[in-house]
């Protein structure tokens, strides 16, 4: 068998006629309509009012944050287990992360934890859906309500997923996505935010192009960044964007077939198919070696590499990471379930171009053969 990336990204429609409009009509900055077109149709969508397209999914969460215009020095709940975009945007903006450990059995932030971590300077909550299946988002509501605090919805892996009957990308103040390849619709690069409030709307507009002032382009009454999207990717967006549904129903079916080889597999425990408020959208598939398996996931990749096969591991938890220890956060704090995630688990080949049945078949022989040597 040849080599099988962990990711293919599937450009299967009209990404090529979209992007070549771009090149004869000359359309190629930020200033094309195919990124107007973009917005409207994703928050059309997840039926939010207003969306704001920018160059990727980490400055969409700065932007996000940054827009709720939190006391300096406030706190945020966040997952540990989760990419360092979150614990960056959440600094960036001069606030203070606080971390929650995850739910074993679907990998998301353990939401009956929060509780105990609110203090007075709790100002928001960051939920992000990890791998498959959303945060569940009902007892967040619930606290946020009671408590007066925000809510940052961090839809990068769940594009097209359904909480109950809530779009993923229409919760809370504000939410984000992400367009990197390996998302289940990319721009190459891009990000998105999605909000219904109007000022929020305005503020991420605004900074996303300079904050050039409304009376006078080039005078500026406050700070902002160069974060556009080109018209290009925003081309390629919208091709992907019809094809949505496609690749959700291609990554179920992909979820399927490997939860079928896997099932009897005890070595390892494999991504739950669904909870009472989702369907698994397999944004990846994600294995975890169990307790008594003797290694790690970085030799079990190890030796799959040596069959060609691709892996990624899980997330290396916020609490672990040195640039934010550095930075005096987080000292001594355990998160025991993130910890048990991050040496235990990795994800197998799950792009929407390399997901085809056989090579499905050849993965999961290649992990049980892999798995039979300890
Ligand atoms: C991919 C991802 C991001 C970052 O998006 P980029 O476009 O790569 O900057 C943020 N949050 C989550 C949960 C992601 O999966």
């Amino acid at each position: 068998m040849d080599f099988i990336p962990v990711n293919v990204p599937l450009l299967n429609g009209n990404e090529k006629q979209y992007v070549m409009e771009c090149l004869d009509t000359g359309w190629i900055s930020s200033e094309g309509d195919f990124v107007r077109r973009f917005e409207e149709e994703l928050a059309q969508r997840v039926g939010r009012k207003y969306s704001v397209a920018v160059s990727n999914g980490t400055v969409a969460l700065e932007l996000a944050i940054e827009s709720l215009q939190l006391e300096k020095g406030s706190e945020v709940i966040m997952p540990t287990f989760t990419i360092i975009s979150c614990a960056l945007a959440v600094i960036r903006s001069g606030l203070i992360p606080v971390l929650i450990d995850s739910d074993i059995n679907t990998w998301n932030m353990d939401v009956e934890q929060i509780e105990k971590k609110l203090t007075s300077k709790t100002k928001a909550i960051m939920c992000v859906h990890i791998y498959g299946l959303p945060v569940d988002m009902n007892p967040v509501f619930k606290i946020a309500e009671k408590y007066g605090l925000k809510i940052i919805e961090d839809a990068a892996q769940m594009h097209g997923q359904m909480y109950y009957d809530k779009p993923c990308g229409s919760m809370g103040e504000v939410s984000t996505f992400s367009f990197y390849p390996n998302k289940l619709i990319t721009t190459g690069e891009g990000g998105m935010i999605l909000t219904d409030d109007e000022g929020i709307f305005e503020r991420c507009k605004s900074w996303r192009n300079l904050a050039h002032s409304k009376e006078k382009r080039f005078l500026h009454h406050e700070l902002g960044y160069n974060y556009r999207i080109t018209n290009l990717q925003a081309a390629l967006g919208l091709a992907q964007l019809e094809k949505l549904d496609e690749h959700m129903t291609m990554k179920r079916k992909m979820g399927a077939i490997y939860t079928e080889l896997l099932r009897d597999t005890c070595e390892i425990q494999i991504p739950l198919t669904e909870t009472i408020y989702s369907k698994n959208i397999y944004w990846v598939f994600g294995i975890l070696l169990n307790k008594k398996a003797s290694d790690d996931a970085i030799r079990v990749m190890e030796l799959l590499k040596e069959k060609n096969v691709d892996t990624r591991t899980f997330f290396h938890p916020m609490h672990l990471q040195p640039a934010l220890l550095k930075e005096g956060l987080f000292k001594d704090e355990k998160y025991p379930v993130a910890e048990y995630l991050a040496e235990k688990g990795f994800y197998l080949p799950s792009g929407l171009g390399t997901i085809e049945e056989e090579k499905l078949l050849y993965i999961v022989n290649s992990l049980k053969e892999v798995l039979r040597i300890f």
